[in-house]
């Protein structure tokens, strides 16, 4: 199915820099993108703002950074060596693959009958060490809250937290997805941002609701507008047992209205299966004096790929500049992979290209995503930082250099979204871009 909204993306996020198809000069790799010079700041600026947001700021968070590769016990105890699968069918004609919940009776490809569904698990296998048995099979971590629990003990051990407190984690996870599709939003190697708030089981739904609220927060941090999210109640026969309520957070995505996160509330699920499972009591105690307990959790999920995603399709605007069409990305400057552009006027006058150097240190001491450009002409680069996003560009002229010398020291700044100048001194660049 052809997106033009979804083309337009993808196209600018390859040309510009922000994301390239996986392996790409081997003919790529399904289910995989590189993130690029001004992809990977992108990224870099959505999971810090989260992790300052939700542990830094936070006197009830610890952060922690568990291994990917986990003993396999593990991901029994969870319930996805058994049970993490999706239904698979196979066409019995061109053998195409799918996902039995997203074609209808025949094959989306050649019209074929399908054959029997499946259940295909989606974690990757691998082995650990040079043994090639079964006792050396593990897996990839299909998500990153399964190093939140077996760390548990270890972090209560060693911090003595009262309830509610959580643990949060950001890293890799991957899933051998039947049909990866729409960019970046079902991918087989992603990144999650996951927290596990432990809580009494009488305070879930306090805690599930202060949640609730976050996630909306998070959004506006972001520059995700409230009014494409839409929060979708999972009924009954489709949360998993042990969940009263579960959450998803859904985004008007190009290609339809889609998760973009989850909220859940597990109960005690997981502490009590990997405590039963690995024989390691998990349990704390809330007030002193009285009897260890096992809390219950409230597990908000944040997809790192869909959060850029909805940045940049919410981003993404088209308008008309002196009668030409122009595209540029409406970042937010916490996001902005780029905060400022340093422009000297003219690159073969000396004097000019020293002062915007001079003007580019001084900037880029205090604020490092700065970038230089002296390449083509002045509303050339306007164009080219428009379209990454940068907020402000700065141009140092002649006047800068005192041609006219009431204006000495000064430079114009111009607004991305308004396409206005200024001039304002260089003394003031810095609490203008900040
Ligand atoms: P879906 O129903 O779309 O497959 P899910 O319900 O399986 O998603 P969770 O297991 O709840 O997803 O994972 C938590 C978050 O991780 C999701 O909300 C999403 O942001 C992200 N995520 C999950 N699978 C993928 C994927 N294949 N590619 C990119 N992000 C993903």
């Amino acid at each position: 199915m052809v997106d033009s909204g979804m083309d337009k993306i993808v196209s600018l996020a390859k040309r510009r820099g922000f994301i390239y198809p996986g392996s790409e000069i081997y003919g790529g790799l399904s289910g995989t993108w590189d993130y690029g010079p001004l992809g990977v700041e992108l990224k870099n600026n959505i999971k810090n703002l989260w992790w300052r947001m939700f542990v830094q700021d936070r006197d009830d968070m610890c952060g922690l950074d568990a291994a990917i590769l986990m003993n396999p016990k593990a991901w029994e105890a969870s319930g996805h060596v058994g049970g993490f699968s999706d239904p698979l069918v196979e066409c019995k004609k061109c053998k195409h693959r799918f996902r039995a919940d997203q074609v209808e009776g025949k094959c989306p490809e050649c019209g074929g009958a399908s054959g029997e569904v499946r259940q295909f698990n989606m974690m990757f296998k691998t082995e650990v060490g040079a043994a090639e048995d079964e006792s050396s099979t593990t897996y990839f971590r299909p998500e990153t809250a399964g190093g939140i629990f077996v760390n548990f003990k270890n972090v209560v051990d060693s911090f003595h937290p009262k309830l509610p407190f959580g643990i949060a984690q950001i890293g890799k996870a991957f899933r051998n997805e039947i049909a990866p599709r729409d960019f970046i939003f079902r991918s087989r190697e992603f990144e999650q941002m996951e927290i596990e708030y432990f809580v009494r089981a009488s305070e879930w739904e306090n805690a599930f609701e202060m949640w609730r609220k976050q996630v909306h927060a998070f959004n506006e941090a972001v520059g995700i507008p409230a009014q494409s999210v839409h929060e979708l109640d999972v009924g009954d026969g489709n949360r998993a047992h042990y969940s009263k309520r579960t959450i998803d957070f859904e985004f008007d995505f190009p290609f339809g209205r889609k998760e973009l996160y989850g909220l859940a509330y597990r109960a005690d699920f997981d502490l009590q299966a990997h405590s039963s499972a690995s024989g390691v009591p998990l349990k704390m105690i809330d007030v002193e004096g009285e009897v260890p307990i096992t809390p219950h959790v409230i597990e908000p999920s944040f997809g790192v790929d869909r959060t850029i995603l909805a940045v940049l399709a919410s981003a993404y605007t088209e308008d008309e500049l002196g009668g030409e069409v122009r595209t540029y990305l409406k970042f937010n400057s916490a996001v902005a992979p780029i905060k400022a552009a340093v422009f000297p006027l003219l690159k073969n006058k000396p004097e000019l290209v020293a002062k915007a150097r001079e003007v580019y240190t001084m900037l880029k001491r205090f604020v490092p995503q700065i970038m230089w450009d002296d390449n083509g002409n002045i509303g050339k680069r306007y164009r080219r930082q428009d379209e990454i996003g940068t907020p402000w560009c700065i141009t140092i002229d002649f006047d800068t250099l005192g041609e006219k010398p009431e204006l000495k020291d000064t430079v114009t700044i111009r607004n991305r979204d308004t396409a206005e100048q200024e001039r304002i001194s260089i003394d003031n660049l810095l609490s203008r871009i900040a």
